[in-house]
This record gives C-alpha cells, structure tokens and sequence, in this order.
C-alpha cells in the first residue's frame, strides 16, 4: 500500500532564484506552499555574480540562495529535498511522485527546474575548480564584463559559437573561436568572424588543460596548445522540462517551456518560471518570472474558489 500523499494549496518544483522566490510571494499570499529540490540550483555553482541588482560588491551564488531560503521559510514555505519524476493533474489540482515513491499533492503547481548545461569534458571537480579560478565560463551575459581586455576562447564553431564570439567582442579584440570537432561556420558567417577579427581554428578540441589563471586547448594539427585566460564553451543547454511535458505541454527550442507560461501554461493551474522558460537565463528574469508564476496562481486559486476576503482575514 503506498503512503497517503502530502496535500498543499501549492507546490513549487525548484529552489533556485525562480522558485525561491515564487514561494516567497505565496507564503506572503497566506498560501500552503512546499518547494520541492533536488539539489541542483545552477545557482550554487556561481563563484561571485556582478549583475544581480541590489549587490554592488557581487554575491557568491551558494550565499544568495541561502539568503532566498531563509526568506522564504521565514514566511512559512517548507522545503524538501527530493526529485520529482512525475506530474499528473487529478480532479482537485496536480499529484506528484518522487523518485523514491513518495507522492505530493497540491491544487496548483509552479515549475521552476532550471537547466542543465552541455559542458567540457573534463572530470567534474577539474571542472568545477576551472569555474572557481575563472578560466572556465559558460555564460558571456553574465560575466564578460569581468574579462574586458582578456584573451577569450570560445569552444563550438557554430552559430551559437559565433554569436557568443560576436558578443563577447564588445568586450575583447582577441577572441579565438574553436570547433568541438569541425567548423560549421557558413561563409557569411566566416566573413562576419573575419570582419569583427575573430580568429578561427580548424582543428578539433583534443584536450583542456586548466591552470590556476589561464586555460591551456590543445587542437588536432597543432603542436603546442594554445593559451587563454579564459574559455567559454558554447555548447547548448538542456532544459528541465520532462514534467510540463507529462502534463502535455508542447516544447519549444530544444526543451524549453514557452515564453508567457509564467502567466499561463495552458494547463490550468500550472505555471512555470525561471531558466526552464524559453527567454534570457538569469537570475534577475527567474526572480521576475516567479512574482509572476506566484501572483497568478494565487489569483487562479482565488478565482477557483470565488474567494472574497473578509475584513477581518
Ligand atoms: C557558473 C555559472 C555562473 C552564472 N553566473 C550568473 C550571473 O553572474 N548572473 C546571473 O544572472 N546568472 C548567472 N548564472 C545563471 C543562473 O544561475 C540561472 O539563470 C539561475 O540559477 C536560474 O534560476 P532558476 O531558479 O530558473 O533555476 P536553477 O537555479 O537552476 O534552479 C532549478 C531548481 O530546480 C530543481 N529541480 C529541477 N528539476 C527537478 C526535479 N525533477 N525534481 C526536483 N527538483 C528539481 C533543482 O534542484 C534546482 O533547485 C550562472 C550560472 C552558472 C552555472
């Protein structure tokens, strides 16, 4: 016999920025609400971050997020950690199931599971200390800026390679652009390199060697590696969207929820917010898209319910 389920008034997948902040607004909205995580905020992986408003002096990502927690659950928002693999509505709102067994239910949901990146391939704790000592990044709008005037390399010879090459020149003349494999650059593409004086190698990404304050990229035909301070790898992302889909909503741009589902997901009752959402994947858009999220399904539920405070509530 399987255990009966927890019930809330709502429940929010995600403990990032976007979900966070969405259960800061519900418990201020005197909803029942749990967020459910699984751990894996993109936000805990940020070393210091220079563009969230409020922080003149940056904030580690690990610090914000406690920061978020503590408020949340200072207005009543309880906090679990587990992984939700399936969502499914029922006559009252959504039940949800957790990878062990264990079964949620709510009268209405918010979606706030973020992305996973497509990184290097380098073994994970080489790979995370490349991020701490700042020679490895995957996200120019986010800390270009601290490279002004570095040597920049960017990895994925591609459109997405070359639109991060063209951004990050604002802020560098010299930037490399090198393929995972092969160039798929087409010819106007290859002249708008040329034009902007972005370099262009041939050969294949062989290995990465980080350093304490420069990246070593070793190519197929060359012999000695070449030296940046810093690589941004431009190699996509994968969206969380596995259970907006098992409610039957139709992805967009490789997995991503699509943009308004915020306001309304076509699914009643359910909302999304955060990097999972089709748009710019920052913490200032997740926190935005979770006011969002929380004040619409506050409002859903009062509508469900024809609700009319009384003075005295
Ligand atoms: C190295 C690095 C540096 C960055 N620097 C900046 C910066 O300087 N400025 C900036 O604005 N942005 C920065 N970002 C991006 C920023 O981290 C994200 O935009 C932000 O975290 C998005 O918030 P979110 O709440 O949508 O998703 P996330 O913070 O990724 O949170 C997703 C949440 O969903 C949970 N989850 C997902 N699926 C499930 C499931 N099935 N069951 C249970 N839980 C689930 C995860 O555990 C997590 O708690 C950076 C990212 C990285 C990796």
């Amino acid at each position: 016999m399987t255990d009966p389920a927890d019930h809330y008034e709502t429940i929010v997948i995600g403990a990032g920025p976007a979900g966070l902040t969405a259960a800061l607004y519900l418990a201020r909205y005197r909803r029942e609400v749990l967020v459910i995580h699984d751990g894996k905020s993109r936000a805990l992986r940020i070393p210091k971050t220079h563009n969230v408003p409020g922080f003149p002096d940056g904030i580690e990502g690990p610090d914000l997020i406690e920061h978020m927690t503590r408020h949340a659950e200072e207005f009543g928002t309880r906090i679990k950690e587990a992984k939700v693999t399936g969502i499914e509505p029922t006559d009252t709102g959504f039940r949800l199931t957790g990878s062990i067994g264990e079964t949620w239910e709510s009268r209405a949901a918010i979606l706030a599971s973020g992305i996973l990146l497509n990184q290097v391939d380098l073994p994970h704790e080489v790979h995370e200390a490349a991020i701490e000592a700042g020679v490895l990044r995957y996200c120019p709008v986010c800390d270009g800026y601290e490279h002004s005037g570095a040597r920049i390399g960017v990895i994925g010879c591609d459109s997405d390679g070359a639109a991060e090459a063209l951004f990050l020149r604002q802020y560098s003349v010299d930037i490399t652009l090198m393929p995972l494999s092969h160039p798929e650059l087409s010819r106007e593409q290859a002249s708008e390199m040329a034009d902007a004086g972005i370099a262009v190698e041939t050969g294949a990404l062989l290995a990465l060697e980080p350093h304490d304050d420069h990246m070593e990229v070793r190519l197929d035909g060359r012999d000695a590696p070449l030296s940046f301070d810093v690589i941004y790898p431009a190699l996509g992302c994968r969206p969380r969207g596995e259970l907006a889909e098992q409610l039957g909503i139709e992805l967009r741009n490789e997995g991503c929820v699509p943009a308004g589902a915020e306001k309304d997901s076509g699914v009643p009752g359910f909302f999304a917010a955060g990097d999972v959402v089709e748009g710019l994947d920052q913490i200032s858009v997740a926190m935005g898209h979770g006011a969002l999220a929380a004040t619409k399904a506050h409002n859903w539920l009062r509508e469900q319910d024809r609700h009319t405070l009384q003075a005295d509530e």
